[in-house]
């Protein structure tokens, strides 16, 4: 039994099902996922979820995806909240996809330049009353080190001997680290923060972040990802009020101007899958516990803000186990605004992987 969807609760969660593709027809697979009518409910053999939102693979266009799960965010960067996308799920499931921080993705579609587009027009109506600045980053998190995508000075597509496409490190360039102020702000110290002015600039550093985006070979998915990216746009604003006069006296300058600041994290995180599945050798599999270290954390974050119980009892939140919660502390749970996109394949043979991706987002609304 499911509780019902509540409206309050700060973490959202939708299910994506892409639709079968070229190697599953191949393989004759069949799809074993089902929506039903009308409810966003996923039936999976005997196994039944109900989530904020379901997305199956005929109907629902990133767009709808966008306006429902994404938009409220983007809106709500400019009340000053912060805000978090996390797509989750398998290697193959889909969350590049969803996310559109692919390399290869011709058309915008993804909810990632949708975000963008959406936060270009707004600002284009509110520019009269406010200065932008806006600020993005690209980092990925690997074996529990945080890897800057946007690093000019690093030297990207290195071929290895194994035809794997990677990054590599400056030497003595001392490794980015994650920083909380007194009052709670996470910062990254040591990683490039790049200042944009336009949707075009914007879309440039998701592009060069990508192309430089860790990938190594499993044999479960050439373009396998084993690393977390996290896409992260800041927008700060001021708000240009009239000089007040009150009386005879003019109030104070800075009495008359406003200055928010939020951010939004755009997460394509790790494969959830598990590391024997990779079938690789010891190094790989070291890789794959980091990674569940990210996810697992990250689970047990989600559940505990989910739950509003373990809220009110003021339960201990465990974002220091992993880089990626430490992260995204500041912009989970508190007065952001959280959602989980769980991507699955309909395909048989991935039930197994497919029922754990369901399990996972159910623990966490
Ligand atoms: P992941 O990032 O989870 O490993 P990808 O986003 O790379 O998965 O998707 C795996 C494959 O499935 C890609 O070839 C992608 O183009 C395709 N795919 C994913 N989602 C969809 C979708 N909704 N519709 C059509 N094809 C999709
Ligand atoms: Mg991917």
């Amino acid at each position: 039994m499911e509780a019902a969807a509540s409206e309050d609760c700060c973490v959202k969660v939708a299910v994506h099902i892409r639709p079968l593709i070229g190697d599953e027809r191949l393989q004759g697979c069949k799809d074993c996922v089902t929506v039903v009518h009308g409810k966003p409910q996923v039936q999976l053999g005997t196994h039944s979820f109900t989530f904020d939102h379901v997305y199956g693979s005929t109907a629902s266009p990133a767009s709808t995806m966008f306006e429902e799960c994404v938009a409220p965010l983007v809106d709500g960067l400019f009340q000053g909240y912060n805000a978090t996308v996390l797509a989750y799920g398998q290697t193959g499931s889909g969350k590049t996809y969803t996310m559109g921080t692919g390399i290869k993705d011709g058309c915008p579609t993804g909810l990632v330049p949708l975000a963008m587009n959406a936060l270009f027009s707004k600002i284009e109506t509110l520019k009269q009353q406010t200065e932008f600045q806006l600020h993005v980053s690209f980092i990925e998190i690997l074996k529990e080190e945080v890897q800057d995508l946007l690093d000019p000075t690093s030297v990207n597509k290195a071929e290895t001997t194994n035809g794997h496409v990677g990054k590599v490190a400056v030497p003595g360039k001392p490794p980015i680290q994650i920083r909380e102020s007194s009052s709670g702000v996470i910062t990254l110290a040591g990683s490039t923060e790049r200042s944009v002015k336009t949707l075009k600039e914007m879309a440039d550093c998701l592009a060069q972040g990508s192309l430089s985006r860790a990938t190594g070979s499993t044999n479960m998915n050439n373009q396998s990802s084993r690393s977390h990216a996290i896409f992260t746009i800041t927008l700060e604003q001021m708000h240009k009020l009239n000089p007040t006069i009150a009386g005879d006296s003019i109030l104070n300058d800075c009495m008359s101007e406003e200055y928010l600041c939020a951010k939004l994290h755009l997460v394509d995180l790790a494969g959830s899958e598990r590391a024997k599945r990779t079938g690789s050798d010891g190094m790989r599999f070291k890789e794959g516990v980091h990674i569940n270290k990210g996810l697992l954390a990250l689970g047990n974050v989600i559940s505990a803000l989910g739950d509003e119980k373990k809220r009110k009892e003021g339960v201990h939140v465990p974002y220091r186990d992993s880089k990626l919660t430490r992260l995204l502390q500041d912009s989970l749970g508190g007065n952001s605004r959280t959602v989980m996109i769980a991507c699955v394949s309909p395909a048989d043979i991935n039930a197994e992987e497919t029922l754990n991706t369901l399990k996972y987002a159910n623990r966490a609304r």
